[in-house]
């Protein structure tokens, strides 16, 4: 499965990504969405929507002409959060969706998502099959009488709003009287968070709510968050939600203006589903780079059990409807999913339950994050100018560090009992991450710098 990702050349861990008339013009946008369509029968019906990067109109309408041109039947959603395409892909009953946005990435960027029938990210063989028309130049031109209309289709947001709303006790939320901030990003958050919020009775102030170029940066990040934080703090708002450029992640800003690391928001939200849903199988779906300690401490202890998948939050849906269902699924960037919803990244359903939680519990969220374990966790580098090194770096730690838990499913990660570690190459840039974590911060500081070395010295020697 492994050489399968490696062998992509366009698709990344989200969707294909790049820099607006660079690597991504129009030309390329259009041949690579008459690949997407070549690749389903013709007469498919396809939803697009999208962010509201400055870049998308240059894009957008490509993607649409495209499509049309080499046989789907195409609906043009609009701006929309991409959790509200997916979920009007599989309600709606569409064959597949396409999702024109590049989430976090810096303002010049635009990208692609493919979306299948049941509102998942395509697996990596969808994407190479797709590749593979687009390098071969294999397009289905249909026939003229065989070109159909573009028709709008402007439900999906309202869709996705009504959708979340049943998911959660309207009442119970209003008689709370809640006072929440919704930081938007300037983004398609914009269309949605606020008016979710204020229809379930949560008093909302919106920041970064107008949409076109960005006031911060798209990734919900504490560095871009200062000034939404200012904000909570200065309002003694219950809380804030902050979302990326297309609307997947929500990261939670707590009364006292501490950005809320999204593996501990995830552990708050999990704890409170397991006791709102308690007919759901006890088991969460996350990616090998979540903290191992953070989990065992916080979520196994409590009877849910923890499973693991390669990075991508593709990944992690695909695997919960291979299990026929989880409490969640979740990322420590802010992605997280709650099953009964859709199984993929909802920023405005995480917040919608976060605003249950806080009616349902009566405590306040910063006491709620206090009362989360967290190890150490240290983020470190090298630079891996050559790929080719990473297997006899995993061959030259197993052996260093042999005798302990050993998962492989997406680099090497090493469980021992007083610390564990995972060494991944970057899926987009030439370095080796390194992430260690430990309850003593001294050994996780001692061993990020013996890691360090170890991998830097593997990766220098010739074998
Ligand atoms: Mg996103």
């Amino acid at each position: 499965m492994s050489d399968l990702f490696a062998k992509r050349k366009l698709f990344g861990t989200d969707g294909v990504r790049g820099i607006v008339n660079e690597n991504f013009d129009v030309f390329f946008a259009s041949r690579l969405a008459m690949a997407i369509a070549s690749y389903f029968p013709p007469g498919s019906r396809a939803l697009v929507g999208g962010d509201a990067r400055v870049g998308n109109p240059a894009i957008y309408g490509a993607v649409l002409s495209a499509l049309a041109a080499c046989g789907s039947k195409v609906y043009d959603g609009g701006l929309a959060p991409t959790p509200a395409i997916q979920l009007a892909v599989r309600d709606m009953g569409f064959d597949y969706g396409v999702v024109v946005t590049a989430s976090h990435n810096p303002p010049q960027w635009v990208g692609m998502k493919l979306i299948l029938s049941d509102g998942i990210e395509a697996p990596v063989n969808v994407e190479l099959e797709v590749e593979r028309l687009f390098f071969e130049n294999r397009f289905r031109r249909v026939p003229w009488h065989e070109v159909r209309g573009i028709e709008k289709l402007p439900t999906v947001n309202d869709h996705y709003v009504e959708a979340i709303k049943r998911h959660v006790d309207r009442e119970k939320i209003a008689r709370k009287g809640l006072r929440a901030v919704a930081d938007c990003a300037n983004s398609v958050a914009a269309l949605t968070t606020p008016r979710l919020l204020k229809e379930l009775g949560v008093k909302v102030m919106s920041v970064n709510a107008d949409l076109g170029i960005p006031y911060r940066n798209y990734e919900p990040a504490p560095e871009n968050l200062e000034d939404t934080a200012k904000v909570v703090k200065a309002l003694n708002a219950d809380f804030a939600v902050t979302h990326d450029g297309d609307g997947d992640r929500a990261i939670f800003i707590d009364r006292r203006g501490r950005v809320i690391p999204g593996d501990v928001s995830a552990v708050i939200l999990i704890d409170y589903i397991a006791r709102k849903r308690p007919d759901l199988p006890k088991r969460v779906v996350t990616a090998i780079s979540t903290s191992h300690f953070l989990m065992k401490e916080n979520v196994e202890r409590r009877g849910i059990t923890v499973i693991w998948t390669r990075v991508g939050f593709v990944n992690i849906a695909r695997r919960i409807k291979e299990l026929g269902g989880a409490l969640a699924g979740f990322e420590d960037n802010g992605g997280f999913g709650y099953v009964p919803h859709q199984p993929v990244r909802d920023g405005g359903m995480s917040a919608a339950l976060m605003a249950e939680l806080l009616a349902e519990t009566g405590k306040d969220l910063a006491e709620l994050v206090d009362a989360v374990r967290k190890p150490t966790i240290i983020r470190t580098k090298v630079p891996l100018p050559d790929r080719s090194r990473v297997p006899e770096v995993y061959r030259v730690l197993k052996s260093r560090y042999g005798g302990k838990e050993v998962i492989e499913i997406d680099g090497l990660k090493v469980i021992a009992d007083d610390y564990a570690f995972l060494v991944r190459p970057s899926g987009t840039e030439p370095i080796m991450r390194i992430t260690v974590e430990s309850w003593s911060s001294d050994l996780a500081n001692e061993l990020a710098e013996e890691l360090k070395r170890i991998v830097t010295e593997v990766i220098g020697s010739r074998a």
